[in-house]
């Protein structure tokens, strides 16, 4: 009988075993008498040992020469060695090579710009350290997911085509939309995920997300996903603790399912082991004071950039809320604070270490006549709100939301310089290639 296929990630069930192996070369070294490959599997790394005396002179030689990123089958069995950082090893019995490439593999060991590697991403997503980061944005999605259908909250997709601008014409794509005329691509759903809260209570959705940011910086990407929650009858404070238990969950299940690739990546977990409920709080007003004394030129009314973020969330070791920012610089549907109409009741979530704003969130505008008021004074098209203005005549209640930058967050944990590698294929400025 031939030996089972098994995967890398459960062969430490299967001490002694015979078993198949099915992947990829990613380094190897030998000397005349023995062979040691470096193999990946999509599940784990694993250090295969091929030993001469157990093959004909020509299968050795193939294995001793085999080429990096060679795809092959093997049969071997799985012995303990608390000497390879597995603490298991592949002795191989039998070789089956699938392909070898026909060129030369672009990415080898030395150090290669960033634009090459960006070039290779199709290659370079195989590397060791881009594989860790992508099996921890893939807990993340699954923490997200998790946490909503943990708290009864429904999935609502919203759409992806706009007919109305979302909050600020600055950044949208426009396309052709059959006799339509011109539409957007969604630069975030909160408005048709508001219409849902007012049929399910709890919404969320995550998705991709367009904007079509100019300015070239470290944390903004062109598409990126987004994952936005509303809920209805939930006020402000309600809104904040959503969101610290959110991210707080997501920590906690990264740290618990994903600590190996954490390592991998040399992220300080004892950092991250640090974000739990409750979060720093400081108002918008009482941030710009700080940041006056620190000697930044900023006035009351403006909105933060990376460096005023970096500084505000660098004096603690929680992420921060920045709360009641003022009504100019924020997104028109926004509730005003009661007791100063000036501000609304919004926060951004600054991640700690100078990540930047992770979430916006809001109370949103509830009352048909101060939405029109407002509408007007952003001199958006009423027409293409009309449907927005309607839920405000329908058994309208006050209602919150926000949303969370999913690549940010990846950012984040794994403490990535750049946005671009908390994503698989980064498209940026001057990059949709591949
Ligand atoms: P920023 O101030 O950093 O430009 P924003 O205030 O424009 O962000 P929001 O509209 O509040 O962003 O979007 C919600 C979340 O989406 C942000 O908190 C952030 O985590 C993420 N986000 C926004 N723009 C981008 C982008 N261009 N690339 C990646 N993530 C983004
Ligand atoms: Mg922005
Ligand atoms: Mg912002
Ligand atoms: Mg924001």
């Amino acid at each position: 009988m031939d030996p089972k296929w098994v995967y890398v990630k459960d062969f430490k069930k299967h001490i002694d075993q015979t078993v198949e192996f099915r992947g990829w070369v990613w380094n190897k070294r030998s000397s005349g008498k023995i062979a040691f490959l470096q193999l990946r599997d999509g599940t784990g790394f694993i250090q295969g040992i091929a030993e001469k005396k157990n093959f004909d002179d020509e299968t050795f030689e193939n294995i001793r020469k085999i080429k990096m990123e060679s795809s092959i089958i093997l049969q071997g069995t799985i012995k303990k060695d608390e000497r390879s950082p597995e603490n298991v090893e592949l002795h191989i019995t039998s070789f089956k090579k699938i392909q070898e490439p026909i060129e030369d593999y672009p990415i080898s060991k030395k150090e290669h710009g960033i634009d090459f590697l960006m070039e290779n991403r199709h290659l370079w997503i195989r590397s060791r350290r881009q594989f860790h980061i992508l099996k921890i944005r893939n807990e993340i999605l699954k923490a997200i997911r998790d946490f909503y259908n943990q708290n009864d909250f429904t999935l609502i997709d919203t759409p992806i085509f706009t007919g109305s601008i979302g909050e600020s014409a600055g950044n949208t794509f426009k396309l052709d939309y059959f006799d339509y005329g011109e539409v957007y691509l969604a630069q975030t759903g909160q408005l048709y995920l508001e219409a849902a809260a007012m049929s399910f209570g709890k919404v969320y959705n995550l998705g991709p997300t367009f904007r079509s940011e100019k300015s070239k910086t470290r944390r903004h990407l062109i598409e990126f996903w987004m994952n936005e929650a509303e809920v209805a009858f939930y006020k402000h404070e309600d809104n904040i603790k959503l969101q610290e238990n959110l991210v707080s969950f997501i920590m906690q299940r990264v740290l618990e399912n994903a600590s190996d690739d954490l390592k991998e990546i040399g992220r300080d977990t004892n950092k991250l082991q640090k974000i739990k409920p409750p979060f720093e709080r400081m108002t918008y007003t009482q941030a710009i004071d700080f940041l006056k004394k620190k000697g930044f030129e900023i006035e009351w009314g403006e909105d933060f950039g990376a460096d005023e973020e970096s500084a505000l969330a660098s004096q603690f070791e929680k992420p921060l809320f920045v709360e009641k920012y003022p009504r100019k610089a924020k997104a028109f549907y926004m509730q005003p604070d009661e007791t100063n109409p000036d501000v609304v009741l919004c926060d951004d979530l600054l991640a700690p270490e100078g990540y930047g704003e992770i979430i916006g969130g809001s109370e949103r505008i509830w009352e048909e006549s101060v939405l029109m008021d407002r509408l007007k004074e952003f001199n958006l098209p009423l027409d293409q709100y009309q449907w927005y203005i309607d839920l405000r005549k329908f058994g309208s209640v006050p209602h919150s939301g926000f949303g969370l930058g999913v690549e940010r967050t990846v950012a984040w944990i794994c403490g990535l310089e750049h946005i671009r590698e908390a994503i698989p294929f980064a498209r940026t400025l001057y990059r949709v290639y591949p």
